[in-house]
């Protein structure tokens, strides 16, 4: 299931083929080794996370260092790193099941996330034998901290007009400029900095924190994530060995997106793991709660509220897991030690930036809603700090927000999609006849794929059409682009969800009949969303007859007729209500 192993499946490629007949990695599919290692993280965030959650929130780096050394023991902080340099080298499908424990702590989540991605994978990816056996060993038991410094002041979203320069003198580099709000600042000892070399080829090398010029700033005073390290860095003639260069001179744009593109699908496989709490502590509060003589959790409103919530985790897993199967199986395909391997590794991770970025936007805009939705079940009492909803609903904002701001990542998905229909390896159409009825889809699960394939021809008759107005200049338009990047996020949504309840339901699952109310209910409240879009996304590029005649023709692919979400809801309330926990778990 890769790039590489079936041609078929490539980044976007979901929109083409028909619902279920890709191969599709769900969370029922994990082996017991992904297992054991889950419960190893899960142990570790309850036993000796979680309960320091007071103390972790007062941000002292020397709690932060002790949990991640402690994380490093067990093996936790070397999951990627291969064992050639005293890592463990499992797969992508175990770092998302550790990722997803982690969630459970949101600031601690964001250190160990920093540490062991985006300030370790560059080392691993484009260090030299030499970097390798200088710092994975150390980064990989935790002796060594890391971090990862690519955002400037005036360089955000913009990273590539970054200030800061790396000049040649004789044998060594003098890096200048500033970084701003670098994750574990605070306490790493090794950071991933990016600089332009004579100030025009972006590069990355790695500093030390003992380096003389090199200091940090003060801890920023943030809305959420508090015990989290966040600081600027300042670079005053930095004088770092030549061979701390990391990768090649003007390839560093390479090592900087490709590394956030891995932290994009790591971000939503986290913002389940944290949803899974908050379901649970609401719960037990609506549970427990009375108004009007009865317990809140009788009252329709409130039990859908606690439904969202259980049908967000169940699809957000899907996704998440479906698109670690695409990339895993390609990765997993390519040995350290073949040529080239480590270039290869990324060109499957850049084949799948489309789902990946879907995985970030749609994870972290449900974990929002999530927590918003928890902030309403507790009432005032969710507005009062000394109630968990009020945390939460802060610690979650930031995920909106870094690894590529949600604004980028639907330029990605869009832009991925018009540059494939302008190549044909995505060719999308206008045709309108043959549009899939529910009688062409068999199994209780019939309606919802009926729906999905609806959806994706309708996704791709919009898209045709408005390429044919404006082109490639399409993208520009970033409404209208960010139109198709929600219908292509919702599709593979509402598909990775409708495909993990049909696999389920074939293997006789003990939840497969919840797995079918999530899906279905996902489905219900999705599809107009993604017809609403269609029709705007008409109104943008269309005028006058066109326009008229363009929503005529969005009629053939709206036969989808909804069931009663409310009573879909109830039934998935029960079963929440009952468990007090989300009920699917693996292990
Ligand atoms: C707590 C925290 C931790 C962080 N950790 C790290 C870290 O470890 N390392 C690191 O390098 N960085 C880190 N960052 C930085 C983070 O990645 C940036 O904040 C983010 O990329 C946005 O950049 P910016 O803040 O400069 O906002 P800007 O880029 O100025 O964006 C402001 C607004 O404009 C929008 N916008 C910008 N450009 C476009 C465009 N082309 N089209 C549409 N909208 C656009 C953005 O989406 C956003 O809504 C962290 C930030 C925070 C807050």
């Amino acid at each position: 299931m890769s790039v590489t192993q079936n041609e078929t499946i490539f980044g976007g490629s979901f929109l083409l083929a028909p619902i279920g007949s890709q191969p599709q990695y769900t969370p029922e599919d994990m082996s017991d080794d992904t297992k054991a290692i889950g419960e190893a993280a899960r142990d570790y965030m309850q036993g000796e996370v979680v309960p320091k959650d007071a103390e972790i929130e007062k941000l002292q780096p020397e709690l932060s260092r002790e949990l991640l050394q402690k994380a490093g023991e067990l093996g936790l902080l070397s999951i990627e790193i291969p064992e050639e340099y005293d890592g463990m080298d499992l797969d992508k499908k175990t770092t998302l099941v550790v990722l997803e424990e982690m969630g459970k702590q949101a600031s601690f989540s964001v250190s160990y996330g920093a540490h062991t991605g985006i300030g370790t994978l560059p080392i691993v990816y484009f260090g030299t034998p030499e970097q390798k056996a200088k710092y994975l060993p150390k980064l990989a038991s935790g002796e060594w901290l890391a971090a990862y410094a690519l955002t400037e002041p005036g360089a955000g979203s913009d990273a590539m007009n970054s200030k800061t320069t790396a000049v040649l003198d004789g044998d060594t580099w003098v890096l200048n400029g500033t970084k701003m709000w670098i994750t574990n600042a605070g306490f790493a000892d090794v950071f991933v900095v990016f600089a332009k070399v004579d100030g025009k080829k972006f590069s990355a090398f790695i500093v030390e924190k003992t380096d003389a010029g090199f200091s940090t700033g003060a801890e920023e005073h943030k809305l959420g994530i508090k015990g989290s390290s966040t600081r600027a860095l300042v670079l005053d003639n930095v004088r770092l060995p030549k061979d701390r260069l990391l990768g090649e001179i003007g390839r560093g744009h390479r090592i900087a997106f490709g590394i956030l593109t891995i932290g994009r699908f790591k971000l939503g496989a986290g913002c389940t793991g944290t949803a899974k709490v908050v379901l649970e502590y609401t719960l037990k509060y609506t549970a427990e709660r009375q108004q009007f003589g009865k317990n809140i959790n009788t009252f329709g409103l409130i039990q859908k509220y606690l439904a969202d919530i259980g049908t967000r985790i169940f699809v957000g897993e899907a996704m998440n897991y479906r698109t670690i199967g695409y990339i895993n199986d390609g990765m997993a395909a390519i040995h350290w030690d073949e040529e080239k391997a480590a270039q290869r590794k990324m060109d499957i991770m850049d084949e799948f930036a489309m789902e990946a970025s879907m995985s970030k936007v749609w994870g972290s805009e449900a974990l929002f809603f999530t927590a918003d939705d928890a902030v309403q079940c507790f009432g005032g009492y969710g507005f009062s700090s000394e109630y968990p909803p009020e945390k939460i609903y802060r610690d979650s904002r930031i995920n909106r927000i870094f690894e590529g701001t949600n604004e980028i990542n639907r330029m990605i998905i869009a832009g991925s999609l018009f540059k494939k229909a302008n190549n044909q390896s995505i060719p999308v159409s206008k045709e309108t006849a043959n549009a899939p009825k529910a009688g062409d889809f068999s199994g209780p699960l019939g309606e919802a794929k009926c729906a999905v394939e609806l959806c994706k021809r309708q996704c791709g008759y919009v898209a045709a059409v408005a390429l044919e107005a404006q082109g490639q200049k399409l993208i520009e338009n970033q409404e209208a682009s960010a139109r198709i990047a929600d219908m292509l996020t919702e599709i593979y949504a509402m598909e990775s969800a409708v495909v993990r309840a049909d696999k389920m339901t074939a293997a006789t699952h003990r939840w497969a009949e919840l797995a079918r109310d999530y899906a279905t209910v996902y489905v219900n409240e999705t599809w107009n969303k993604v017809l609403a879009n269609a029709r705007m996304l008409l109104s943008e590029v269309l005028e006058g007859e066109a326009l008229t005649k363009g929503l005529g023709d969005l009629q053939a692919f709206s036969g989808f007729i909804p069931s009663s979400s409310s009573k879909i809801r109830s039934r998935i309330t029960a079963q929440l209500i009952e468990k007090g926990i989300y009920p699917i778990e693996q292990y």
